[in-house]
């Protein structure tokens, strides 16, 4: 979530953050994505790709209903938009068991997170998006929570502050991140369940721009048309499927009678500034600007972004992952330097760079 101001989400009251920059191809939630909630899956089953993630977690989900237990604390970590809410939604619903959602930067004090963890009802899930960013010492509330399911408190000041131990409900905490390396060790220690969700294969996300379809009542040739066009471009990342799916339905609704083939995926998606690998306006100026400003790198990604007057955090998190992935760039010791592949897709034949 990347709003301003304060917020009562699941009766949680979240600090939200300031909202970034995104283009189109950002994997990170924009407020135009409220309607893509409905897209959301509620079952393990209707989960479409990440085999291995779901196959480890419907055995811990079935020994835990077993058992009649909570479901052990579990990390997902992976770029944004690749289902981590999704899925913690998922174990929600499959075991019957309330959830409620925060995030790391929403959790001001100690005493805050004392209060949400001590409100939960036994079994209940706590949701902690972006857990890499709670601040040290709200986070330290959190390892006796999650060891022993006890808080310690403090009450009163200075000389006579008394540190006291209350019992909680036991629950399952369930964090998200898109930066495992920013979690501290002790944190990391503590949750027994750590799954890696990785960019979607093309025909795991065409499978999602199809169901997303049916479920919008759009209009879509599959296999070799429409779907698979938006999934070519959607870097791999369902969020971006479902997002650029329904900017395409818009299109098609005007200028094609509302049905989408090959060819008016491929006009509205070029028309947004989408290219046939799924790089947006921003994505080639990161590739240009190392090519142009510093003949190719190795570059830091400091100076990239002061060249771009675009966020560290943004370039890093949610456009260069992809980058990476695809073999446009690559992260040497000295800094980020671009590549064969990279310069020949923006049309450069210049082989000095290298
Ligand atoms: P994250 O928490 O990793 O940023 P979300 O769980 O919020 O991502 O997922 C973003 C959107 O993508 C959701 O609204 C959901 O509709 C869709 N989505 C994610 N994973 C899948 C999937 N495997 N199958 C179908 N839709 C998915």
């Amino acid at each position: 979530m990347h709003l301003s101001g304060r917020a009562v989400y699941n009766g949680i009251v979240m600090k939200e953050e300031k909202e970034q920059e995104k283009g189109p191809l950002s994997g990170a939630e924009k407020p135009g994505d409220s309607g893509l909630s409905n897209l959301r899956p509620k079952k393990l089953d209707d989960f479409i790709g990440q085999e291995e993630v779901k196959k480890r977690l419907s055995i811990l989900l079935e020994a835990a209903l077993n058992r009649g237990d909570s479901v052990d604390h579990t990390l997902f970590h992976g770029p944004p938009g690749l289902g981590k809410t999704t899925l913690a939604h998922i174990v929600s619903h499959e075991m019957g068991v309330n959830i409620k959602t925060t995030s790391g930067p929403a959790i001001d004090k100690p005493g805050d997170l004392a209060a949400i963890v001590s409100n939960l009802t036994p079994g209940d899930i706590l949701f902690i998006d972006e857990i890499h960013r709670l601040r040290r010492n709200v986070e330290e509330v959190l390892y006796p929570a999650m060891e022993d399911y006890k808080i310690d408190i403090v009450i009163g000041e200075g000389p006579s502050a008394q540190s006291i131990r209350l019992d909680v409900p036991p629950f399952t905490l369930i964090g998200a991140t898109t930066r495992t390396g920013l979690l501290t060790s002790p944190l990391r220690d503590r949750f027994e369940v750590v799954l890696h969700l990785d960019f979607y294969d093309i025909d795991a996300i065409e499978e999602i721009v199809l169901r997303g379809a049916d479920l919008l009542d759009v209009e879509i040739n599959d296999g070799v048309g429409g779907a698979n066009e938006i999934a070519k471009r959607s870097r791999g990342t369902p969020r971006i499927a479902n997002r650029l799916l329904k900017r395409t339905r818009d299109y098609a609704e005007v200028r094609a009678d509302g049905y989408i083939d090959r060819e008016v995926a491929k006009e509205a998606l070029e028309m947004l500034g989408i290219d046939e690998k799924g790089l947006d306006k921003l994505d080639r100026k990161i590739l240009k600007t190392i090519i142009e400003k510093f003949d190719g790198g190795p570059v830091g990604i400091d100076t990239i972004s002061a060249a771009l007057s675009e966020q560290k955090d943004t370039i890093s998190e949610v456009y260069e992952p992809y980058l990476l992935t695809k073999g446009f760039l690559e992260r040497t010791s000295q800094g980020r330097k671009i590549t064969t592949k990279g310069l020949e897709h923006l049309g450069y034949d210049d082989q000095r760079l290298l």
